[in-house]
């Protein structure tokens, strides 16, 4: 069997990144050398650096690239310090997240995924994470205020909670919201005001509500 290259493939995955209109250099080296083959059974290990989502187990899917690339731009432009992730899946997004700003709080509803993605982060040996296994709706509460808030699956309306979880000084969520229909929305908090933006149309897993798994 050949060896796979995913240090060439990575490179190719950035061009690509930057075609579609990423342009924030930090992220894309962040992308270009966070080892996303890591993250996903091996079986898909050949995929890794395609531009696409990919099934991770318990019906879920590590996000795709352009995605996580395009919410961490959105993220950084207000230059967060503390970012509450709702969503760890595998932990890629959290991995991300984690070279590029001081402290990750990352929630998770499912035990298997939140357990997987912990050990993966103590293999590659990131120290400025906590995971949670908890119900993303509440947020983190005892770990608030958040500067930043990214929230990797799709709800059907704003969780208030992650409203309130926000730096009163510019804190910025950056939420797909809707059912059929989603949109990328950017809310911006100022006291307690609440500016909102759209980034357009996206396709995320359900935010799912009720018991956790
Ligand atoms: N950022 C992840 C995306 C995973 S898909 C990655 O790139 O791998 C979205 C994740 O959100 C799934 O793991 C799903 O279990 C989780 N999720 C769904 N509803 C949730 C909720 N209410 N609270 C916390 N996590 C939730």
């Amino acid at each position: 069997m050949r060896a796979i290259n995913h240090q060439g493939m990575a490179k190719r995955l950035v061009q690509r990144l930057k075609e579609l209109g990423i342009n924030n250099e930090a992220v894309l080296e962040v992308i270009q050398r966070t080892p996303r083959q890591e993250f996903m059974p091996e079986s898909l290990a050949h995929q890794a650096y395609e531009n696409t989502a990919l099934p991770i187990g318990n019906g879920q899917t590590i996000s795709q690239p352009l995605i996580v690339a395009k919410m961490t731009s959105l993220l950084l432009e207000s230059a967060p310090k503390r970012v509450l992730e709702i969503g760890t899946g595998s932990g890629y997004q959290t991995a991300v997240l984690a070279a590029l700003v001081e402290q990750v709080f990352s929630v998770e509803r499912i035990i298997q995924l939140q357990y997987q993605a912990q050990r993966r982060m103590k293999r590659l040996d990131f120290h400025n994470i906590a995971m949670r296994h908890g119900d993303g709706w509440q947020g983190w509460p005892s770990k608030a205020p958040f500067d930043g808030i990214i929230v990797t699956a799709a709800a059907a309306r704003i969780p208030d909670a992650l409203l309130e979880q926000l730096n009163p000084n510019g804190g910025r969520l950056i939420i797909p919201v809707g059912e059929q229909q989603q949109e990328l929305l950017v809310v911006e908090r100022q006291g307690e005001e609440f500016m909102q933006r759209s980034e357009g149309a996206v396709r995320f897993v359900p935010l799912v509500q009720g018991d956790l798994a």
